[in-house]
């Protein structure tokens, strides 16, 4: 008895799916450069923002008060503008 022709099995490799989703990239800021306004002649050096960032974007200046050191690693949780007892800190994207 003859054998039925085997099924041909399609060994194309899957198309490729482009992923048209972007990471938004940290260049693309609104406005200014910093993320954050201080107005420094309202702070009082209390520490919190530097301190309770989670991100661990300020860095002291030497009295004390905090320096934007690393803005680009501000995620905008609002943490020290809500808490500032001042009301020191602005964003500047939201
Ligand atoms: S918004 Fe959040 S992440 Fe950005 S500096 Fe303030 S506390 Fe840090
Ligand atoms: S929380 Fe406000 S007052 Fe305290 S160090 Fe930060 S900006 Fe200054």
């Amino acid at each position: 008895m003859a054998d039925k022709p085997k099924k041909k099995v399609e060994d194309k490799p899957p198309e490729k799916v482009e992923n048209k989703a972007k990471a938004p990239e940290k260049e693309e800021r609104k406005g200014s450069a910093d993320p954050l306004k201080i107005f420094y002649h309202w702070c009082k050096a209390c520490n919190i923002c530097i301190a309770f960032c989670p991100q661990k974007v300020f860095e002291p200046d030497r009295d004390g008060k905090p320096i934007i050191a690393r803005p680009y690693d501000c995620t905008q949780c609002a943490f020290c503008w809500l808490h500032c007892p001042d009301l020191a800190i602005v964003s500047n994207e939201k």
